[in-house]
């Protein structure tokens, strides 16, 4: 009947001895007591299994007080740290769709607490007292600067496609260029939106050529609208040919038919002055006819999350009646960083100061590259006999789906430990108490400072030398 047990399994600490340890008392004005008690749990049974795996000398220290002790303050520490939380953006790439694309300029920051804060003129008329439209703070804004009639708002670029599809071609057709059945990542692909939005796809011509006699003669009664979609994240070249905006907008007219233009990345300035490549403007598609527009609020517009459908009133009013308009509807927090960012676009010359995706794109290699510097001093890289690093050369991308095309010339720190592996300095990076996410290329751990700020330097040091005297 008697087990054999091992000594070690025996001199186990209970859990209450371990919370009435100096230790995990320090811990009390940190996490409530179920944190300290599950923690506690936790590191025994860790022990426990330790010892029953058997193994040497190395098993029984993890089974020594201190080491428990230990364990259970790291998983207190993991517990009380929020599960969302900042970390440093080292890819170098700018509209980071998995690292939450734009950062807010700092007046959309404060916007955004003073609203959350506090009671806000949301849906209220200050002048006359009575009910008002959130979408009144934002429409005469996005009017202005796109020189449209209406806007109206929504969650995201995707809630507006399907806003707009699901009002103009509910039960009829869409008609689409084959060679814009595209899919933009996070399974959004054009064809399924358009299906769950009650619209059937009339697709035409074919995917490298689609003619302007393709949409004439796909038109018919069964149409409820045309669709042109930016090929945000791939580009054709080669044998191509795609009917111009002002040649689909005179058809639009000519038809009666609603053309909703997907610009994707919502350019509201040319990129072309930083060297950049040419993305579609809202205002010149506005400008060659296209009645209504929709973009991405946090691609390079630079602002929150959201979708923006901008053009002329007749059609804005249609969307705004649908009843899905009120399911897809933005928050307080949206509206208030939203208004701010494009508050900045009144003043183009200081957009590359104050928005800063706007700043990270435009910013010489040379000043990147001060930066990387910076983060050799800072973690004695010329003194380290565990790891070697340096600056490097490097191109990054720019992200969300915009540019795809474009190789921004930029400067990384480059790290190579001693010992061990690449990927475990990369995890180690990542799961440390300020994640920094980097790139590997060919066996090297790359941290492009493009995307890394002069403020988080002192945090980027002191991750990296953390997690390269981790290594074995
Ligand atoms: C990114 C993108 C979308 C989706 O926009 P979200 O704001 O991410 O929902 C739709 N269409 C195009 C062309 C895009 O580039």
């Amino acid at each position: 009947m008697a087990t054999p047990k091992r000594p070690e399994l025996r001199s186990l600490p209970s859990v209450g001895s371990l919370l009435e340890s100096e230790e995990m008392s320090a811990l009390q004005s940190l996490a409530p007591r179920s944190v300290l008690v599950a923690a506690a749990r936790e590191a025994i049974a860790a022990a426990r299994s330790a010892i029953r795996r058997g193994g040497g000398r190395g098993k029984a220290e993890a089974a020594g007080r201190d080491a428990i002790l230990r364990d259970a303050a790291r998983r207190v520490g993991e517990a009380v740290r929020p599960a969302f939380r900042p970390v440093i953006n080292a890819t170098g790439i700018v509209l980071h769709t998995n690292l939450g694309r734009a950062p807010l300029a700092e007046e959309a920051v404060s916007a955004v607490t003073d609203a959350a804060r506090r009671y806000t003129n949301l849906e209220l008329d200050l002048e006359s007292g009575s009910r008002g439209s959130r979408m009144a703070h934002l429409e005469p804004l996005i009017a202005e600067l796109l020189g449209a009639e209406a806007a109206h708002v929504v969650n995201n670029n995707a809630a507006a496609m399907l806003l707009a599809l699901n009002t103009f071609s509910l039960g009829k057709e869409a008609v689409v260029s084959r060679g814009q059945l595209v899919e933009i990542g996070g399974s959004f692909r054009i064809p399924e939106i358009l299906e769950r939005a009650g619209a059937r796809l009339r697709e035409i011509g074919t995917t490298n050529k689609t003619r302007l006699r393709d949409y004439e003669r796909a038109i018919g009664p069964e149409t409820g609208m045309i669709l042109r979609v930016h090929p945000s994240n791939f580009a054709m070249v080669g044998f191509t040919e795609e009917v111009t905006r002002a040649e689909l907008a005179a058809l639009s007219r000519k038809r009666r038919l609603p053309l909703l233009e997907d610009l994707g990345s919502g350019a509201l300035i040319d990129f072309t002055r930083w060297g950049l490549p040419a993305e579609p403007i809202a205002r010149d598609a506005l400008d060659q006819g296209v009645p209504l527009v929709c973009f991405s609020g946090d691609k390079l517009l630079g602002g929150p999350q959201a979708g923006i459908l901008a053009g002329r009133k007749s059609l804005v009013a249609a969307l705004k009646a649908n009843p899905m308009a009120r399911a897809l509807r933005v928050d307080k927090l949206t509206l208030a960083a939203l208004e701010a960012t494009l508050r900045l676009y009144r003043d183009p010359e200081m957009l590359a100061a104050s928005i800063p995706t706007l700043r990270m794109l435009a910013e010489s290699a040379e000043s990147v590259r001060a930066r990387a510097k910076r983060v050799l001093r800072a973690i004695g890289a010329d003194r380290a006999s565990h790891f070697r690093a340096e600056v490097v050369a490097c191109t990054t991308e720019v992200g969300g789906g915009a540019m795809p095309l474009a190789r921004v010339p930029s400067y990384a720190v480059v790290l190579r430990p001693a010992r061990g592996k690449v990927e475990d300095v990369a995890r180690s990076l990542r799961t440390g108490p300020d994640p920094v996410i980097g790139r590997i290329e060919s066996g090297r751990l790359l941290l492009d400072l493009r995307t890394v700020s002069r403020g988080e330097i002192p945090k980027l040091a002191a991750s990296l030398v953390r997690a390269l005297e981790e290594e074995p």
